[in-house]
This record gives structure tokens, C-alpha cells and sequence, in this order.
């Protein structure tokens, strides 16, 4: 639980919720820490997250209880909670297949309580369905890093004859890869650290830059320039060191959101280069269940390493000094067998190598996630 934005986070026992109409209360299995969370819990944004808050946005697990009218979900099947919590349904944006954009969206671990906590209530609407065969522990990293790239690797029209380079090759970079990948692209990663980076090639990156030790730009450009960058670096000299790297008619994907909000990009090479600048807010409900069918297909591969809930402020801290392979969940303690047995369900990748507030009419903006 988030009380000040300057405090670690407490361990704290809340009162179980209980589902209201529309919705649903489910017992978290597991629950991924994007680096969303650590933002939200440092409030870093111009738009502050509600206080005190349970943070979480990757949370998955089994619905326990559902309210009146009901139809999406029912008890005891496995869902997952977004970060598109809520969305109105009636709006241009929700009519035209871009609810992401919906200003009435409330948003899982920022604007109603989140997943890292042993109860979560959701909108039905609104949570994803986990097919069978896909562990909890593995959905989770699917719910917010896994359909955010989905998303932007769309949103980059990859083709399959693109190089695609992904800056930041943690959370959301090590899934961004990947479906660059199954987009047919080649992959150049780039990041600070080489363990992450060794982690990108086995997951498919043709190509690997340290930006400590050499410039992202010049290798990039000696590879023949990139056709998109997804910038999911938490830091705005990588999106930067992004669109210089592009080729000309090439497309850079803002997907990161450092605490320091502003880049630098020059007008004249981006008028006389063509390029396309765009941000990429998570994905739609639909967007959602491509991810997790790709996953049962057994077409991506998720990394994490487990914590328990008590470990939280220990695991922003190793998030933050970039010592996690790809993403931390924290395992919520739930007893076998509503969890699978992890051999028959860990599917390698193809290529080797909260609660509402009450305040739905209140305007909101989209906020990230
Ligand atoms: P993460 O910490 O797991 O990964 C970030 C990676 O960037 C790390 O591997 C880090 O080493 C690397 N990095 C940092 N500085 C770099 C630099 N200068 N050059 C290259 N690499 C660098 O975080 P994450 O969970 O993957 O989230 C990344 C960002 O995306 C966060 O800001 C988060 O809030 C944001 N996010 C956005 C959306 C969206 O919908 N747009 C969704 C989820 C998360
Ligand atoms: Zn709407
Ligand atoms: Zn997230």
C-alpha cells in the first residue's frame, strides 16, 4: 500500500472487498511489478495516482465472488485484471475499437486499488480471461508488459522485412522483442546491462547494443537504419538516441514514461526524414487475449522471477538498479491445485535463440500504464 509518495510501501490488512453490480472480487494467484507500479509509488507522473493506493496492474487469479448482473465472468475461473480497469463503452474512442483512449477510463493500481493484494474487485467488463494452460504466474507479465508491446509492435506496422529496435530489454522489452519477432521483423536490443541483453538474444534479438559501452545511434545506422524503435527505456536520452537511429520514413513508438518527460527531437530531420512519432497506451481487451492466444500456442516466452509480497520495496529496489530479469511477480500464496503444475504449462518461445471509487462519470484522463 502507497501512503506518501517519499515512504517504502506497508503490508497492511484491509477489509475483503465485496463485488458491487458489475463486478467481481478475485483471489490473486499472482501479480506481475511493472515499473508502473514504482512511478505510481513515487508519483512520479503529472497525473498522481489516489493515495493511499494498492498498487498493481498485472494482477491474475481465480473469481471468487461476482455481483449483480454478471455476465462476463463467473466464480472460480482464472481472469486477469488490466490497467484498462474501466472504460465508459460509449464514447468515440470506446466505439471505435481505441478504448485506451476513453477519458472516462479508470485505471487497476493507480485510480481504484490494484492487484498486489491478496483480494482484488475489477469490473467484469473490463478483466481478461486466462485460457487454460496458461500459468498464472506467466499470465501475469501477459497483462500489462506482454499487451503493451503487442500493441506497439501493431501500432509500428512491423513487416516482416523491418528492423525493429527495442530500447530497454526489461519488463516490457523482453515480450517487445519477441512479437517483433513473430511480426516477421529482425530485432536489435539495446540496453545498459549485458545480462539483459544476453537474455534478448536467446529470446530472438538478431543484434544487441550496450549503450554504455558503444552508441546505439552509429550501430544501429551501420545496420542499415531501423523501420521502428519501440522506446521502452525509462529514460528520455534513449528515445533520443530512438529517433536517431531511424530510418528515413521510420516510425518511433513512445512507449516508456520516464519521470524526466521531455526529448529533444529535431523538426528539420523529421520533416525532411519522414518520421512518425506515436504513443502507445497499453491495448485493448481484444489486444489482450491475442497475447494470451499466442501464449498458449506456445509462440512467447515470459521471464520472472518470484517474491513474496513482503519483498516488495527489495524488488523496486532491484527493478530500479536493472538487477531482475525481465519482470519480478509476486506470488500471492495460493495453495495448489488452483495453480497448474509449472513443467506441463511453461512453453518455450517458437524462435530458440482494484476497486472503484465511485467516481465512474468524473472526467478522467488517460493516464499510462
Ligand atoms: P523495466 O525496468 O523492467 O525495464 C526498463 C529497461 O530499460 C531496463 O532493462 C533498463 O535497464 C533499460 N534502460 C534504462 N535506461 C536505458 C537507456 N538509457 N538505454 C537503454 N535501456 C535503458 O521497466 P518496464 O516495466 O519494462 O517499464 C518500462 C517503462 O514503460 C516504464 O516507464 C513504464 O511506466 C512504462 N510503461 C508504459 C506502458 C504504456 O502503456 N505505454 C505500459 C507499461 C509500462
Ligand atoms: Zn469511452
Ligand atoms: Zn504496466
Amino acid at each position: 500500500m502507497v501512503h506518501d509518495f517519499t515512504q517504502p510501501l506497508r503490508v497492511e490488512d484491509v477489509p475483503k472487498p465485496e463485488p458491487g453490480a458489475g463486478e467481481v472480487v478475485v483471489k490473486i494467484e499472482a501479480s506481475g511489478l511493472c515499473h508502473t507500479d514504482i512511478h505510481a509509488a513515487h508519483g512520479d507522473w503529472p497525473v498522481k495516482p489516489k493515495l493511499p493506493l494498492i498498487p498493481g496492474h498485472e494482477g491474475v487469479g481465480i473469481v471468487e465472488s461476482v455481483g449483480q448482473g454478471v455476465t462476463e465472468a463467473k466464480e472460480g475461473e482464472r481472469v486477469a485484471v488490466p490497467w484498462l480497469g474501466y472504460a465508459c463503452g460509449a464514447c468515440e474512442y470506446c466505439a471505435s475499437g481505441w478504448e485506451t483512449l476513453c477519458e472516462k477510463q479508470l485505471n487497476t493500481g493507480y485510480l481504484i486499488d490494484g492487484g498486489h493484494a491478496e483480494y482484488s474487485k475489477a469490473f467484469a467488463k473490463y478483466v481478461g480471461r486466462v485460457p487454460e494452460g496458461i500459468h498464472p504466474f506467466e499470465a501475469a507479465p501477459l497483462t500489462c508488459a506482454g499487451v503493451t508491446t503487442y500493441k506497439a509492435v501493431k501500432v509500428a506496422g512491423t513487416r516482416p522485412s523491418d528492423l525493429v529496435a527495442v530500447f530497454g530489454a526489461g519488463g516490457l522489452g523482453h515480450l517487445a522483442i519477441q512479437y517483433a519477432r513473430i511480426a516477421g521483423a529482425a530485432v536489435v536490443a539495446v540496453d545498459l546491462f549485458d545480462e539483459k541483453l544476453r537474455l534478448a538474444k536467446d529470446l530472438g534479438a538478431e543484434y544487441t547494443v550496450n549503450a554504455r559501452e558503444q552508441d546505439p545511434v552509429e550501430e544501429i545506422k551501420k545496420l542499415g537504419g531501423a523501420d521502428a524503435v519501440i522506446a521502452t527505456a525509462v529514460s528520455p536520452k534513449a528515445f533520443e538516441q530512438g529517433f536517431g537511429s531511424l530510418k528515413r520514413g521510420g516510425t518511433l513508438v513512445f512507449v516508456g514514461l520516464p519521470k524526466d518527460n521531455e526529448v529533444r527531437l529535431p523538426i528539420f530531420e523529421t520533416v525532411l526524414s519522414g518520421i512518425h512519432v506515436v504513443g502507445s497506451i497499453v491495448g485493448t481487451r481484444v489486444d489482450l487475449q491475442e497475447v494470451f492466444e499466442l501464449h498458449a500456442m506456445g509462440r512467447t516466452r515470459v521471464v520472472h522471477e518470484e517474491r513474496s509480497l513482503e519483498e516488495v520495496n527489495e524488488a523496486i529496489e532491484e527493478v530500479e538498479e536493472g538487477k531482475v530479469d525481465a519482470r519480478v511477480v509476486f506470488d500471492m500464496g495460493v495453495e495448489e491445485p488452483s495453480r497448474r503444475p509449472e513443467g506441463l504449462l511453461t512453453q518455450e518461445a517458437e524462435q530458440p535463440s482494484e476497486q472503484p471509487t465511485g467516481e465512474v462519470g468524473e472526467h478522467r484522463g488517460p493516464i499510462p500504464g
